[in-house]
């Protein structure tokens, strides 16, 4: 990652009749930080930028599809870079009591069984299967040690 991750957001954005603004190259760079998906206040407070600019520029690279929206439990949408300029294939582990959400990767061979499980379901339905996403819903150890004492 690096150069060619902004080549190919500067590409996106061009597609979409934008300009790669350094703004808009600081809110990559706090993705590209980030462990796991950001609110948009997160996404303030880590970037420096002023919470109008990020606001506005977050939703820009939502639009050129740079940056993807995470749905939660919770009413604060997250955002992440689109998997598909990162390269990462990965999963998300959602706390339904505090909402935070966590990224997580598989082996590739359970990535294999999930793709043959999703294409026989979809192979009924006449359906076509491009990727996949597989979210689990629960409570984070935080939550669940907080509820144990
Ligand atoms: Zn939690
Ligand atoms: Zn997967």
């Amino acid at each position: 990652m690096g150069e060619d991750l902004h080549r190919a957001v500067a590409d996106r954005l061009d597609l979409d009749g934008q300009r790669y603004t350094s703004g808009r190259r600081t809110l990559v760079e706090t993705l590209v930080g980030a462990t796991r998906p950001l609110t948009a206040a997160e996404v303030v407070t880590e970037s420096d930028l002023s919470q109008s600019s990020a606001y506005r520029n977050l939703s820009v690279l939502e639009g050129a599809g740079v940056v993807h929206r995470v749905s939660g439990t919770d009413e604060f949408a997250r955002f992440e870079l689109a998997e598909d300029l990162t390269d990462h294939h990965h999963h998300h582990l959602i706390c339904e009591s505090c909402g935070v959400v966590r990224d997580f990767t598989v082996p590739d061979a359970l990535e294999e069984s999930v793709d043959a499980l999703a294409s026989q379901v979809a192979r009924s339905a006449g359906f076509e299967v491009r990727d996949h996403r597989l979210d689990l819903f629960g409570h984070c150890a935080d939550c669940r040690s907080a509820t144990q004492v």
